[in-house]
């Protein structure tokens, strides 16, 4: 391995890993350092992504959804089963099995592309230079002509409410609980309580979520997060609205919660407690004195809109910086500056960065939420299309929750897209194209849409927006 590269990127999470693949794609010499650890004491790349956050969250999220629908739909279909039994130890072998393949794969494009992938911790130093700590023990400096800063988030974590792994858990554990929970507690109806909270309540768990803001999903559109709490609701998930924990105490196997509402404090006994109560930039031990890196008092690197920091060919992406912590987000930062650094054009539209909450009904958004249009000022016009009326989203039986557009009244310009029903994070995708070539309604209205797809459902709110819509009566 030679010691100096064009581009050392610090993290190989999906800000980090990205970054490295497109400046190898862009002609330089790259490594990335990752020093993520399973459980079982092996380094995998794919950051919190790919180990213990998208991935192994959705595959869970799919599996508990079948098993209910075994139960409960299937009969509606006509298709008649036996007893249906869960078989968690085999929901969870598949759920390793995604990830593992997942991460793998990294390995195979590092490889592809040329990029040097290394296990190990890795500290910038003065001057452009990155101190390895490799997982064979042995320590190393790399020169690189620029540095990507890509080291991610952690969970944050309450001193009241005192993570031991077992019975107070982070969303990590939670995702390997190797039997059912009867009672689970969740701190925080964010989007990771309630994809969690999901997963265990359709597999069988009492759960409770405790949110100590008074509305669920503020930064949501409120029609949406209003229809959400409906299904929540219907399903089971009891969520408890301005409850704020004030702190969690193992009594023996279970552990008893404490926390306060308009009604006063209350105590809530749980088999296991979940905190997910937000995520922290984490920077631990990453930048040595003298390197010209600044954090801002959230603890954040200080970075402009490219992503620079404050120090010369120091670049910073994804979890760590400002800005929602989402993969994609931090993917679309990493492959930016790798094509900057490269000389090349590189920009990101922060404007339209789509929100996905993998739950049943599924919610998707990109743009303003109509709280926000009208704060704004600017006049504006809404369609809703409801998935009732879908005949393709019927045939699925899923024919709950609805598509709405918000565009403004002067110029026709889509300002923001909202869905709540069947495979709303794929439906997203047209909006956020339509969004990120300053679409109007009416181009939306003009674009063929197939019969009979889920994306009728955004042709017809387009379309409503203008009272023109064919299958829905205009309001
Ligand atoms: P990370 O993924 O945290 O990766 C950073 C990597 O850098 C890690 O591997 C870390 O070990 C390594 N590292 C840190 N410091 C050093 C160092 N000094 N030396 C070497 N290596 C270092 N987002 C979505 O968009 N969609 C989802 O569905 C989604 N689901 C999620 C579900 C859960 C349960 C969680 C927890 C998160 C989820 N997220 C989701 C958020 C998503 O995981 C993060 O936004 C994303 O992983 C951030 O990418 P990153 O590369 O910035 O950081
Ligand atoms: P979050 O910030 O979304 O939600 C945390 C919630 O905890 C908040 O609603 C907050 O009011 C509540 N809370 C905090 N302290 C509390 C207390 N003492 N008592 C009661 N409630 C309390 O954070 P998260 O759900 O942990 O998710 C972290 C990050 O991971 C988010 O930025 C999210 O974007 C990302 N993520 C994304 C996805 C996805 O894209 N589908 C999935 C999971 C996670």
């Amino acid at each position: 391995m030679s010691d100096a590269y064009d581009v050392v990127v610090i993290g190989g999470g999906p800000a980090g890993y990205p970054a490295a693949i497109r400046a190898a794609q862009n002609k330089l010499t790259v490594a990335c350092i990752d020093e993520w650890k399973n459980r079982d004491g092996s380094y995998a790349f794919g950051g919190t992504c790919l180990n213990a956050g998208c991935i192994p969250s959705k595959a869970l999220l799919e599996s508990s959804e079948l098993y209910v629908r075994a139960k409960e739909e299937f009969g509606t279909h006509g298709v008649k089963l036996g007893s249906i039994e869960l078989d968690l130890a085999q929901m969870q072998k598949r759920r390793a099995s995604i990830v593992k393949t997942m991460t793998g794969g990294i390995g195979a494009l590092f490889k592809a592309n040329g990029v040097v992938g290394i296990s190990g911790h890795g500290r910038l130093l003065p001057g452009n230079q990155v101190l390895v700590k490799a997982s064979d023990g042995s320590e190393k400096t790399l020169q690189a002509k620029d540095v990507i800063l890509a080291s991610g988030s952690a969970p944050i974590r309450l001193s009241t409410v005192p993570h031991d792994g077992e019975l107070i858990v982070d969303s990590w554990d939670a995702l390997e609980f190797d039997a059912v929970p009867r009672r689970l507690g969740v701190i925080g109806a964010g989007v990771i309580g309630l994809e969690l909270g999901s997963v265990w309540r359709r597999l069988g768990s009492e759960v409770t979520v405790l949110e100590a803001l008074p509305e669920l999903l503020t930064f949501a559109d409120q029609t949406i997060a209003k229809e959400a709490q409906r299904h929540f609701k219907k399903q089971g998930l009891d969520i408890k609205l301005g409850a704020k924990v004030a702190r969690a105490v193992v009594k023996g196997s279970a552990v008893d919660v404490t926390y306060s509402d308009a009604q006063g404090e209350h105590t809530l006994q749980v088999d296991k407690l979940v905190a997910a109560v937000g995520r922290r930039p984490f920077t631990q031990d990453l930048l040595a004195e003298g390197t010209g890196v600044a954090l801002d008092p959230r603890g954040f690197i200080q970075v402009d809109e490219h992503c620079r920091t404050g120090a010369a060919h120091v670049w910073a992406v994804g979890d760590v910086v400002r800005g929602p912590m989402l993969a994609h987000k931090g993917k679309e930062e990493g492959v930016m500056v790798a094509d900057l650094i490269a000389g090349h054009y590189g920009d990101l539209n922060y404007k339209v960065i789509p929100s996905v909450i993998y739950t049943a009904p599924e919610i998707a958004w990109v743009g303003q939420t109509e709280e926000q249009v009208k704060a704004s000022g600017r006049p504006y016009k809404v369609g809703v299309f409801p998935f009732a009326a879908s005949g393709r989203a019927r045939a699925m039986e899923a024919g709950q929750g609805m598509a709405k557009v918000i565009a403004a009244k002067d110029d026709d310009e889509v300002l923001g897209v909202h869905v709540i029903g069947p495979l709303a994070g794929e439906l997203i995708a047209e909006a956020v194209l339509a969004m990120e070539y300053s679409a109007s309604t009416e181009d939306i209205q003009r674009t063929i849409h197939a019969h009979p797809t889920l994306s009728e459902a955004i042709h017809e709110a387009a379309l409503a927006a203008d009272k023109k819509a064919i299958d829905a009566i205009n309001r």
